[in-house]
């Protein structure tokens, strides 16, 4: 399978198959206009269900302790009534957003198990958010058991139907985020695909030779995040200024993910826009750090240049840009293996092929491109290939 040496990519005319057809849930974030006692309420509600989960963990622990046992999250369900009578203010919040709350405590768990962290104790900073499982929306409010309408900010409006949802805190305001069944799109296939190769010197470079490059603000961010840690390591933890310091360190991490955000957006739309069908690497970030050695065999000198601290920034910006690339259009995700050796012009697999960390001349046919847009151009061939392979198992 693949395209061969020479074949162009040829507009996509046929039927498109279900399994492309991607956007099923979205989630919808969107800032809400609370008034003051629907503010209180819901900080208090956020309140309530720290207890629960504390609550819940400690029976957890202790009945490990005595007896080696463990409780399960329908057990811990079942004592939830008996709380509710105990405490009056409880009865206030909604049931069902307790019950969500044992939910987390199970997947902590289970994250546990399976390797990860002890759960911790939930306290203000870790635990600021709440579940609600029936909403009902409109244009500009939501409407949630018990509290009745929130306003939200102008926004774009939501589409779909909502099945659940998840109001935060943060340190700008509070927050909703509102999942959607979405009416799945058909889409006409008029549109060319294209070949993206995430990179650090570059945002990423498509298969055309098209280059995104990487957001040198990021760089300033970073130094203002260096003074303001610094600062905050200089006052007397608890004290009053400390206080005010690590507020205005959290709004800095906030507002330095919203313009990584806004700038995933933007670029993301740009190429959704453009392309009927986009290919990436299967890139599993977080394998990525854990084997270092076996991509240096693959990347060569690569390696080097995407450790640090620059790394952590784009590592998660790669994942969420592939993530919103998904709800925008047709992603085909292909197996990063030797993207970066082979010819796209012959197919040869060579390491020395590669020359440097922008140079590509293949030892068989001398053949000489960009390495990245070389990359490019076999990711986007490894995603045709796939596409159609897919596509003559689904219309068989
Ligand atoms: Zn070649």
């Amino acid at each position: 399978m693949g395209l061969q040496a020479g074949d162009e990519w040829q507009p996509l005319t046929m039927p498109i198959c279900d399994t492309f057809v991607h956007p099923m849930i979205r989630t919808y974030k969107r800032k809400l206009k609370l008034t003051k006692s629907q503010e209180q309420r819901i900080s208090s509600w956020i309140g309530a269900c720290r207890v629960v989960y504390n609550l819940a963990l400690e029976i957890k622990i202790e009945s490990w302790k005595k007896l080696q046992k463990g409780v399960s999250q329908y057990d811990l369900q079942a004592q939830l009534p008996a709380l509710r009578e105990e405490l009056a203010w409880m009865k206030d919040v909604d049931s069902q957003s307790l019950q969500n709350v044992l939910k987390r405590l199970d997947l902590a768990y289970k994250s546990f198990f399976k390797g990860g962290g002890f759960p911790k104790w939930a306290n203000k900073r870790n635990f600021r958010s709440i579940h609600i499982q029936r909403i009902k929306c409109c244009e500009h409010t939501v409407n949630i058991p018990k509290i009745g309408d929130l306003k939200l900010f102008k926004d774009s409006p939501i589409v779909g139907h909502p099945r659940t949802a998840k109001i935060i805190k943060e340190p700008t305001g509070y927050f909703i985020c509102i999942q959607c069944d979405q009416v799945p799109v058909k889409f006409v296939s008029e549109n060319q695909a294209i070949g993206l190769d995430m990179g650090i010197a570059h945002f990423c470079i498509d298969s055309n030779g098209k280059f995104v490059p990487n957001k040198k603000h990021f760089k300033t961010h970073e130094r203002h995040l260096r003074i303001a840690n610094r600062s905050l390591a200089r006052k007397k933890k608890g004290s009053n200024r400390w206080t005010r310091q690590a507020k205005k360190l959290s709004r800095l991490h906030h507002t330095i993910a919203n313009v990584r955000k806004d700038f995933l957006h933007q670029e993301s739309t740009k190429i959704a826009k453009a392309n009927f069908m986009v290919c990436m690497e299967d890139l599993k970030i977080k394998n990525m750090s854990k084997s270092a050695k076996g991509n240096a065999e693959e990347h060569g000198k690569n390696v080097a240049a995407k450790s640090g601290l620059n790394r952590s920034i784009l590592d998660c910006g790669w994942g969420n840009f592939g993530i919103l690339l998904e709800y925008k259009t047709n992603v085909i995700r292909v197996n990063p293996k030797y993207t970066s050796q082979i010819c796209s012009s012959c197919g040869h697999k060579d390491a020395q092929s590669r020359l440097s960390q922008s140079q590509f001349k293949c030892t068989s046919c001398s053949h000489t491109l960009n390495a990245d847009v070389n990359a490019a151009k076999n990711i986007l061939s490894r995603g045709t290939a796939l596409y159609r392979q897919r596509e003559a198992l689904a219309c068989a």
